[in-house]
């Protein structure tokens, strides 16, 4: 293995997947639904199998019907108007586009710049890439309704040097739930015309907005739309991981670029696929808020569930994540407190540490999932309370 890999080691979300495996515990670890998205979606995948479209390779942008959908959606939703022949690209996956985008844009040296704790893939692209990441941690907060995570934008400010090269945006923000506002996605975007940077902002969890929290795009404030690169994902958005469709929006000059690296990667993907993404992109606005309400409840139970267990909850604005601090229970490490969790209590979760550059800022952090059927969140919580 190469030395830019070794200090990555197996991806967590495998490593508790496998630990919910074995222990036979309630998986709240990897973010991936346990119930199928909407069935015309499935049998639009199934007709398009059937009529023989996209079992070949696709056309390397993706399938027009995918790329007009995701235009569409655009416009309708953000009223941000792309190409559809130039200006997106289809992808396997965000995780592909991002890969793909950090690998196009990012010279060996350049530094780039992430929100902290961040995806884990970020930092892994980053370094196939040769860059540097500098990581702006989004700090703990009191808020009027609990704690919560916000970035500093002075922080940020200050992280920007010559060397920079891109902002690496994640809102809504996996693993915190931050959703950021429009103060400060204005903030982020008058700094980036200022200092002439690029932007690559995943924004897979855009539908997953709870209590009227905004989901707005980077791309649609002022001088944005030419340095942006927008990332979203059908796994979330419709609840297919598996599918592993995802995309990229941006000028025709950035996605050529992305699209010069994402052709040496997988070249396609997932083309019956595509033609059912398209027609989910095009459902009525009533699926989408179904999704938020139903994820509302599941939240709510999650989280006032790990609250009751002594755990002290940072609710989350966006995502199907909750992050909980361990110290309220007597503990400090939540490394160890994944580890034992199993065995303890039945459940898997994620500890936050492994987002982190600076480890010992996300040491008391876990993340749970909350993309599971309701009864499995209520023994999910039944059990934790058993832990105090
Ligand atoms: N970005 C974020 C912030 C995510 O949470 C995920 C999925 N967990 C991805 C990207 C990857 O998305 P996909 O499954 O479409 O590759
Ligand atoms: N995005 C999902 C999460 O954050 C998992 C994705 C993965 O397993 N790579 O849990």
């Amino acid at each position: 293995l190469n030395r830019r890999l070794t200090e990555f080691g197996t991806t967590i979300f495998a490593e508790m997947s496998a630990l919910a495996l074995s222990t036979g515990s309630l998986n709240l670890g990897q973010g991936f639904p346990d119930t199928d998205g909407p069935e015309e979606l499935r049998e639009a995948a199934v007709r398009a199998l059937r009529e023989g479209r996209g079992n070949q390779y696709p056309p390397g942008p993706g399938v027009p019907e995918l790329r007009a959908a995701i235009t569409a959606h655009q416009q309708r939703r953000y009223g941000l108007a792309y190409d559809p022949d130039t200006e997106v690209l289809v992808t396997a996956g965000a995780t592909e586009a991002i890969a793909a985008a950090l690998l196009a844009l990012v010279e060996p040296g350049d530094e780039v710049i992430a929100l902290e704790p961040y995806y884990d893939s970020y930092a892994a692209c980053i370094a196939m890439a040769g860059g540097r990441r500098v990581p702006v941690t989004l700090r703990p907060h009191q808020g009027p309704d609990g704690p919560v995570f916000r970035l500093d934008l002075d922080e940020l400010r200050d992280a920007v040097t010559g060397r920079t090269r891109l902002l690496l945006i994640n809102t809504p923000h996996n693993p915190t739930g931050t959703v950021l506002n429009r103060t400060e996605l204005a903030a982020i975007a008058e700094l980036a015309v200022e200092r002439d940077l690029l932007v690559v902002t995943d924004e897979v969890y855009e539908h997953l907005v709870f209590d009227g929290a905004e989901h707005v795009p980077l791309a649609s404030f002022p001088g944005m739309r030419e340095r942006t690169i927008g990332i979203g994902s059908a796994g979330k958005s419709f609840s297919y991981t598996g599918w592993k469709v995802g995309w990229v929006t941006g000028t025709a000059a950035l996605v050529t670029a992305v699209r010069s690296a994402k052709q040496f990667l997988t070249y396609v993907a997932s083309g019956p696929f595509q033609y059912a993404v398209a027609e989910g992109l095009a459902l009525p606005e009533s699926f989408f808020e179904g999704l938020r309400k139903d994820f509302t409840r599941k939240r709510d139970l999650l989280a006032d569930g790990l609250r009751d267990a002594g755990f002290s909850v940072f609710r989350p604005a966006g995502t199907y994540f909750v992050t909980a601090d361990v110290r309220p229970l007597g503990e400090s490490d939540g490394f160890a407190f994944c580890r034992a969790l199993p065995e303890r209590a039945g459940v898997v979760a994620i500890p936050n540490a492994v987002f982190y550059d600076h480890r010992e800022m996300g040491a008391p952090f876990v993340r749970f999932a909350f993309c599971k059927r309701v009864e499995v969140l209520e023994e999910a919580v039944r059990r934790l309370k058993g832990l105090s």
